[in-house]
Parts: structure tokens; C-alpha cells; sequence
């Protein structure tokens, strides 16, 4: 019997189809500190893991009978990759699964800035009874997205996701990518009918000077921040930027200066620097938009990563 270790949860559609295959799957999590005594105690050969769990080099070292490492997502900056490949470990995951459900998370945040939820959110429970036309006045000039230009900085899976949504709001698209020169965006509608409209990238200078809003989608590849002064003085005044991709790619030390001289009117952050005990100062910020690393956790992206992870799985074993 194979036994597959999911620490950071899998969906039970995905537990089903590998229990029929005859695979023994435990869904719990175990404490990083004690994940490789576990490991060895109980003979787990397939680790799945989401972004929370870290496969490095020391775990890889003291758990020999590990075979298989499945990263429920795309990054996977938690996984020591090389040196498990090197030592013979399978390593897959799940890169197309979750793009729509981050593409989707970034309107949300965008929608929710232009007319200031993230802070009325906070407001109204607590002064809404007794100052509300002092609230009504200071979210009296909200904005609309229709016709606003959208700047897409990484132009992958989930840019192009962003853009197809950018597009059927109506707002223009600016896109700039290290790789991809242009795309085809094509939008399906309800009635069956499609459009498609390629979109030709710009260098990042462009996307920054003529963007109201600007949208991070690039992996993270070192510990610079790609987001800095320089790019933020490039930005129009009174512009926004999301970050649902990985913490530290926009400068946060930076990034609140930016909102507290008024540089940039809102920002939007789903993932942090030093998750998952990001800044307090960075929290407390008020014209911050906040989520706790949430831009793949819907019910239908852990469908689509549970599946194609067992599939993966199942294939890896060759089980008919
Ligand atoms: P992708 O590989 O399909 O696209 C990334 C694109 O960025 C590539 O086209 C690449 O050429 C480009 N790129 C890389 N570095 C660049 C740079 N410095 N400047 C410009 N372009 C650059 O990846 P994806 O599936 O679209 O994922 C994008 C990011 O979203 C990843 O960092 C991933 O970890 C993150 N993500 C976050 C969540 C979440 O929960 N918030 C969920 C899924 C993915």
C-alpha cells in the first residue's frame, strides 16, 4: 500500500479517486517541526503540499523513502526542486488549475478599492450608526473601472486570465512580460460566441507611466523586490497596485511611504513579505485592501488541483 501524506489539505473529490486506485491517503496536518519523523513513521512516500508546508534540502535528506512531491498550485518556492530531482524524486504540480480563481481575486480587491469597501468594511460596524453621512461624504468620490487602464506586469497564465476579465469590463489593457512578446486573449460568452483580441506587450516603463492600475503576476526569483522607488515614481498619481502573486515583489517599506504622501491612492495585497506574520504596520495601513494569501482558495480551483494532482499521482504509479 502506498501511502500519501496531503498537509495542507486536498479536496475529497481528489481523496475519493485515490482511495479507489487503492492509494492510503491521509489529510491532516503535521507540524513542520515533526513533519519528517512522521514521515518516517508512517512510510509516506507522496508528500502533497499547497505553499504553507516546506520541502527543503534537510527534510529530503532525513526522509529516503519519499518518491513523490506534488505542490497543489503554481509556485514552488516552498520545494527545494533541484536537489529533490537530483536525489530522484518525482516533483509535479498543478501550474493551470487556480489562474482563474486569482484572476477573479485581483477584481475583487479592484472593485473594492475604487469605492473604498476594504475600509467601509471596517468603518461602519464601529461608527456607521452614529456618523453615517460623515462616511457617505468620505467615500463620496469612488470611481468606475469602465474605460480605466489596466496594467498587467507578467504575462502568463494568470495575466492573461486578468486581461480576458480587464477586457469584458471594458477597461484597456497594458501588459508587460520578461518573455512573452503578445497574446491571444480570447473571451467566451454565454451564448457560445467568442472574440479574440491579441495583445502585444510593452516594456515595463510604458505599462508603469500609463496604467491607473497596475497588477503583479510574475514568480518570485530572488529577494529583490521588483516593485521599488524608482518604479513607483514612474506611476501616475493617484494610481493603485495589487500584488496577488508572491511577497516581497513590491518594497513595502516603500510601498506604505507611496500611500501615506498620496502618490498612490490604494493598494491591494494578497500575499506579504514575511507570511505568515507579515508587518503590523503594513496591516494597520488604511488604504490597504487585505487578504491572507487567499487567490487560489475557492472550491473550484482545489477541485481542479485535487484532481489533477491524483490524476498526476495515479499516472506516476501507472494504475489503470
Ligand atoms: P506564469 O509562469 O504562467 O507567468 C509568469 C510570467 O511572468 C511569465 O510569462 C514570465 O515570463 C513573466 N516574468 C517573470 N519574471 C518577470 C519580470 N521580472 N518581469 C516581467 N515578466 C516576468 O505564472 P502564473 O501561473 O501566471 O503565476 C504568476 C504568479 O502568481 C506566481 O508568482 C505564482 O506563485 C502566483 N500565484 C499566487 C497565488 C495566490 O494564492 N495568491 C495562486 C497562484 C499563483
Amino acid at each position: 500500500m502506498i501511502n500519501i501524506l496531503a498537509n495542507d489539505g486536498i479536496s475529497e473529490s481528489a481523496i475519493e479517486l485515490l482511495r479507489e486506485k487503492g492509494f492510503n491517503v491521509t489529510n491532516e496536518h503535521i507540524n513542520q517541526d515533526s513533519l519528517a519523523e512522521s514521515i518516517n513513521k508512517n512510510n509516506y512516500e507522496v508528500i502533497l503540499v499547497r505553499s504553507a508546508t516546506k520541502i527543503r534540502k534537510e527534510l529530503i535528506d532525513k526522509c529516503p523513502n519519499i518518491k513523490l512531491i506534488g505542490r497543489g498550485g503554481v509556485g514552488m518556492d516552498n520545494i527545494d526542486v533541484e536537489y529533490a530531482i537530483d536525489k530522484g524524486i518525482k516533483v509535479i504540480n498543478t501550474p493551470k488549475a487556480s489562474s482563474l480563481s486569482v484572476a477573479e481575486l485581483v477584481f475583487a480587491h479592484l472593485f473594492g478599492m475604487v469605492r473604498s469597501l476594504y475600509d467601509s468594511n471596517r468603518k461602519m460596524p464601529m461608527n456607521g450608526e452614529k456618523d453615517f453621512k460623515k462616511l457617505k461624504k468620505s467615500y463620496s468620490s469612488g470611481s468606475e473601472l469602465f474605460g480605466k487602464t489596466l496594467g498587467i506586469i507578467g504575462f502568463g497564465r494568470i495575466g492573461q486570465e486578468v486581461a480576458r476579465i480587464a477586457i469584458a469590463l471594458g477597461m484597456k489593457v497594458l501588459a508587460h512580460d520578461k518573455t512573452i512578446s503578445e497574446a491571444n486573449i480570447t473571451l467566451k460568452f454565454f451564448d457560445d460566441s467568442k472574440k479574440t483580441f491579441t495583445i502585444e506587450t510593452d516594456p515595463i516603463n510604458t505599462v508603469l507611466e500609463r496604467s491607473d492600475f497596475i497588477t503583479l503576476h510574475i514568480p518570485k526569483i530572488d529577494d529583490k523586490p521588483v516593485i521599488t522607488a524608482k518604479e513607483i515614481k514612474l506611476m501616475k498619481t493617484g494610481a493603485g497596485i495589487i500584488n496577488t502573486s508572491r511577497g516581497g515583489l513590491i518594497d513595502e517599506d516603500i510601498l506604505m511611504f507611496s500611500l501615506e504622501k498620496k502618490k498612490l491612492a490604494y493598494a491591494a495585497l494578497d500575499v506579504f513579505s514575511n507570511e505568515p506574520t507579515p508587518s503590523i504596520h503594513l496591516l494597520m495601513q488604511e488604504n490597504i485592501s487585505l487578504t491572507p494569501h487567499i487567490g487560489a482558495a475557492t472550491r473550484e480551483a482545489q477541485e481542479r488541483v485535487g484532481t489533477e494532482l491524483a490524476e498526476k499521482i495515479i499516472k506516476f504509479y501507472n494504475k489503470k
